[in-house]
């Protein structure tokens, strides 16, 4: 009998994130060192929506979202009592014990302040420089000049921030103008690309120019709209080795708001392009600043590219679970890891890697349970009600009864202690 040959490829190349190729930054306050791009793990910023001339909110804001996760945090320079406040939110960190450095937003009139107010220009570690937004005519090279200079004075890194919203309106009306005689005309989106690009690239080579280091440079170009951003980024990369600053802008709420950020930034991370990510959700009402930072934990743990907390594998359900016993337990289980997260950081070292799978019923339960270092299946609707569960790949035990939840608490807890718990213990 003939062999019947196959015609699929025996191997498939797992997709891996490109490794990326950019300069690196470091963002420094006191021993605390922040590097950006080159080998770094990308990282993690948010902003503030707090008053800057409330110190006290603001420092709180800062403190809910270092302990989110955020690796650094800007916040908004806007008026000369903002500018006096700032020492003081940096003070008020410090004595909290929150070493997160801190970036001053600053548009059309930063380079006052930064001279006017040497104490806030210490006590940021970066300073973000809006091209769009230093000032019109000859008035625009000589602020940018005073902004660069007092990145010098201190040894701060900035950030070349673009913003289509804000973008040098008299650079795009004069690549509107030379695009008008090309005998095949771009249409004005392109422009606006390019705009974008040369915008920030022109001020970082102007930055350079200055005396700044390239590493100390870092580009940011944001648009609104998700095919726009890779378009973007993917022309900025080209073109530049300065670390990326990376996010959509105005995202908007929600759902919405959450699934653009990922889908754009998830496909250019995938290209190796961004070192640092910001996510720019608008709060729904009541809701914490800090989901922005979760969502950016979640992008880049989706990819692969960091761990921050163990996770949950749960299926989505189906008619074969009629009671909401696996949905409950799954939500326990991932709010009491992330709630106990701060303390076993340094507890159990390497518990962020930890996977447990909460799972419906007997179809795919036993099988994804295998592949959870813990896992459990739960009865389905007409199946015995017991709940085996899985440790590393083997069936353990089978729970039964009205405290499967509780006892199955015990199980991922003593898991930890045993598997990352040795250091402590050793101790
Ligand atoms: S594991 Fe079972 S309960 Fe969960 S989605 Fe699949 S079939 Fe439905």
């Amino acid at each position: 009998m003939a062999m019947v040959q196959s015609s699929h490829p025996d191997w498939v190349e797992p997709a891996l994130p490109r490794a990326r190729r950019s300069r690196q930054a470091r963002i420094v306050w006191g021993s605390r060192v922040v590097t950006v791009g080159g080998d770094a793990p990308v990282r993690v910023q948010s902003m503030t929506n707090t008053d800057t001339e409330d110190a006290i909110a603001t420092a709180i804001q800062v403190k809910e979202l270092a302990q989110a996760g955020s690796e650094i945090v800007r916040i908004t320079v806007n008026t000369p009592e903002a500018a006096k406040a700032v020492p003081y939110v940096r003070e008020q960190l410090d004595r909290m014990g929150i070493d997160v450095p801190l970036v001053g937003d600053f548009h059309y009139n930063g380079h006052t302040l930064l001279s006017d107010y040497p104490a806030c220009a210490e006590a940021l570690s970066k300073y973000r420089i809006n091209p769009g937004n230093v000032g019109r005519g000859r008035k625009k090279d000589v602020q940018f000049a005073q902004m660069v200079e007092a990145a010098l004075r201190y040894d701060r890194p900035v950030r070349i921030g673009v913003n289509w919203g804000s973008l040098d309106q008299d650079l795009l009306a004069g690549m509107m103008d030379e695009n008008a005689l090309r005998a095949q005309p771009w249409d004005a989106r392109q422009v606006m690309y390019q705009a974008l690009i040369e915008s920030a690239l022109q001020s970082a080579g102007e930055a350079v120019r200055l005396g700044m280091a390239p590493e100390q440079v870092l580009i940011s170009c944001k648009v609104s709209g998700v095919q726009d951003l890779i378009s973007v980024y993917r022309g900025l990369a080209a073109r530049t080795d300065h670390p990326l600053h990376l996010g959509l802008t105005e995202a908007g709420m929600g759902t919405k708001g959450t699934v653009a950020s990922a889908t754009a930034m998830g496909i250019l991370l995938q290209e190796g392009i961004g070192d640092t990510i910001r996510v720019s959700l608008t709060p729904q009402p009541g809701e914490s600043r800090t989901q922005e930072v979760a969502v950016a934990l979640e992008i880049l743990q989706s990819l692969g590219l960091r761990t921050f907390n163990p996770s949950v594998t749960a299926c989505p359900g189906c008619g074969r679970t009629t009671s909401t016993v696996f949905q409950e337990l799954a939500k326990q289980i991932d709010d009491h890891l992330r709630a106990m997260m701060p303390i076993w950081k340094s507890r159990y070292p390497g518990v962020e890697k930890l996977k447990v799978a909460v799972m419906g019923c007997i179809v795919n339960g036993p099988g994804e349970s295998k592949h959870a270092d813990i896992g459990i299946s739960l009865p389905g609707t007409g199946e015995a009600p017991a709940a085996p569960v899985f440790i590393d790949g083997e069936k353990a035990l089978t729970l039964r009864g009205e405290g499967i939840a509780q006892e199955f608490h015990k199980l991922v807890e003593g898991y930890i202690e045993r598997r990352f718990g040795s250091v402590t213990s050793a101790h």
